[in-house]
């Protein structure tokens, strides 16, 4: 008996100190998840009672239009589960840029009436009717931990203090290569006005912007302001910066219009019919900045691949592409660069007019850069 008693008293001694550390790491975990300020704000009673009225609020979460959308294009055949996988736990060798990507050094001076500059991933900005409008502006990590979601080097990083005056933000949704609580904090004080997606208000007042600054809107709901028109539309996407939060925010796309110019936005979305419909009821476009990087088989419902962003501007009516959604995170198992190739290749063989500026390089729509710029990484 006192053989078992001891060798049980052995065996918890041994233990104790891991179950202990686990103990203090889960509860660290749980301090973290519910009091840091990157994890966002549930919406106040107010924009629960609108949040509970939309048609696309249902049993408390937000849908996409079809639930049932089956995705028929595809990059490769080899696009199976298994593939996936063993890209993921041995990821390709030209998966990330061999070196500080050639970016262009932007004065926010040059940015003047009709000009448009891009400065990664998703993050524009865009000079019309007087108002300098921001997508999704990220200019930190796309992650909640500072081990993750590190952006690549860029030869000249734009950062906050280098922008003009930037009158509007828009924002198509919660996820953190999109909405950057630190970035959103240091423009609250900066921009007149944010426009975000149902239940993202929350998030903004709690990184310090004031409430009365923020339009919250459903899809197809529209807000003038000034000169402008912001336009919030549907994409098959999905949100959530909090485990148990998924779709408690809504996502979409952003149409910018002003008597010079109309721009679609695509924010983060998969392939549907939805771009039709939005090309018969608000085409066509000027511009439009379609999402083109971070797909793979098993987020085909929820990201593109590169000849369904293409697809998707001629369904927008859209006169001329631009790809974004690239050349700023590793996001996905495919090479950095694999996108933007696939994508002006497949813009050539169905005689879309594609742009492909810089980073940094101001543009209008008289004059828009074809620079092929990210071969120069490739050997
Ligand atoms: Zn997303």
């Amino acid at each position: 008996m006192g053989f078992i008693l001891g060798f049980f008293h052995s065996i918890a001694n041994t233990i104790k100190y891991p179950i202990c550390i686990l103990f203090i790491l889960a509860f660290l975990l749980f301090i973290f998840l519910t009091f840091s300020p990157v994890f966002g704000a549930s919406p106040d009673k107010n924009s629960r009672v609108i949040i509970e009225g939309s048609e696309n609020f249902v049993t408390g979460k937000f849908l996409n239009l079809k639930s049932n959308y089956t995705n028929t294009a595809s990059l490769s055949d080899s696009s199976d589960k298994g593939s996936t996988l063993m890209s993921w736990i041995f990821p390709a060798e030209d998966k990330n840029p061999i070196a500080s990507l050639p970016t262009i050094q932007f004065h926010g001076n040059t940015l003047t009436e009709g000009k448009f500059v891009w400065l990664g991933h998703s993050t524009l900005l865009i000079n019309t009717a007087g108002l300098i409008v921001m997508t999704d502006p990220v200019f930190n990590r796309a992650s909640p931990v500072p081990i993750f979601g590190k952006p690549f080097a860029y030869e000249n990083p734009t950062n906050i203090d280098d922008l003009p005056k930037v009158n509007a933000v828009i924002i198509s949704h919660d996820h953190y290569d999109h909405l950057d609580s630190t970035a959103i904090k240091d423009l609250s004080k900066i921009v007149d006005r944010f426009f975000v997606p149902l239940g993202v208000k929350a998030h903004l007042e709690r990184w310090g912007v004031d409430a009365d600054k923020i339009s919250e809107l459903d899809w197809h709901d529209s807000e003038d302001y000034k000169n402008v028109k912001f336009t919030l539309t549907p994409a098959q996407h999905f949100s959530g910066r909090a485990p148990g939060k998924i779709n408690s925010t809504l996502w979409g796309s952003w149409i910018v219009s002003s008597e010079e110019v109309k721009v679609y936005f695509s924010g983060d979305g998969g392939y549907s019919e939805t771009f039709k419909e939005l090309g018969e009821r608000y085409g066509p476009f000027d511009i439009a900045f379609v999402e083109n990087g971070a797909y793979n088989a098993d987020w085909s419902d929820v990201h593109m691949f590169p000849n369904e962003t293409v697809q998707a501007s001629l369904d927008l009516k859209a006169n001329v592409l631009f790809p974004i959604h690239w050349s700023k995170f590793d996001l996905s198992i495919h090479p950095w660069d694999e996108p933007i190739i696939y994508t002006t290749k497949e813009a050539g063989r169905r005689n879309v007019n594609i742009t492909t500026p810089m980073i940094g390089e101001v543009f209008d729509l008289t004059n828009l850069p074809n620079n092929p710029w990210w071969e120069a990484l490739r050997n």
